[in-house]
């Protein structure tokens, strides 16, 4: 390994111990959450949900467990969305389901491993890649997950949606018929989706994360696009916009507040 990449898991690993400390929102107790489902463990997977106008949208974070920064970015939005009424939101249904994959956060959380990218919690409690696991064309049984620059083996389940984290959210999807979709994910700093360009182009404008492009997607290999969310939802003709925060541990709520605002409107 290089000075250099030694220095940048330093870097990371203390910003991290830092965010563990002082970045550490909690949901609001008076806040009503509802179940949609267990995971392997038999933990609630809850969600939340404002106002209820014709449009649905959804936000779900923490697919990948040890992406912990985007759980705190979701605790804050669902506390923001409380406190204030943004644009369009009368005519919105706004659900969040904090974190998917509770299972891989706990262990995550276990065993924090700040200085090595984060090998825990990836994956759910039966080891299977959770973004590998939706029903699409090229679902495989097999799959690569990368993490901290290395490929692992890694299962996308015995069949398409067999885990009970993605059978729930598929079906929570379906019965509220929603349409327009965020995922979060770290640490790439980027935005990008399959079939909404614009949605893209406002979140990239209004965070400063750059855009993933088409080309980027072209160039990734397959079996790093097996049973994925993008794909589940470009074929579902649901509109799904994948943002990655650039680091493992802090919510950046700062730089994803006013993109977050923004995509709630119409
Ligand atoms: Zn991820």
């Amino acid at each position: 390994m290089s000075l250099k990449s030694i220095l940048g898991l330093w870097y990371r690993g203390l910003w991290g111990m830092w965010d563990t400390l002082f970045d550490t929102p909690e949901i609001l107790p008076e806040i009503k959450a509802k179940s949609i489902g267990k995971t392997v463990e038999w933990r609630e997977i809850y969600r939340y949900k404002f106002w209820n106008g014709k449009k649905k949208i959804l936000y779900f974070w923490g697919i990948h467990g040890n992406e912990v920064g985007t759980v705190k970015l979701m605790n804050r939005w669902v506390n923001y969305l409380f406190q204030a009424c943004p644009y369009d939101s009368e005519k919105v249904t706004v659900y969040v389901i904090p974190c998917l994959n509770l299972d891989g956060y706990e262990e995550a959380k276990k065993q924090r491993d700040y200085f090595h990218g984060g090998r825990k919690g990836k994956t759910n409690a039966r080891n299977v890649d959770l973004n590998r696991n939706f029903p699409t064309y090229n679902w495989s049984k097999k799959s690569k997950l990368f993490v901290a620059g290395k490929r692992y083996e890694v299962s996308g389940g015995q069949k398409p949606a067999s885990e009970p984290e993605i059978s729930s959210l598929i079906d929570f999807i379906e019965k509220k018929e929603i349409s327009r979709i965020y995922t979060f994910h770290s640490r790439w700093e980027t935005v990008f989706s399959l079939n909404a360009d614009k949605r893209v182009r406002r979140y990239s404008d209004l965070s400063g994360y750059r855009i993933f492009l088409m080309g980027h997607w072209h160039e990734l290999s397959p079996e790093q696009k097996t049973g994925h969310s993008m794909i589940w939802g470009k074929e579902q003709e649901r509109k799904i916009i994948e943002v990655e925060l650039a680091t493992r541990w802090s919510s950046e709520w700062k730089k994803n507040k006013l993109a977050l605002i923004d995509s709630v409107s119409l």
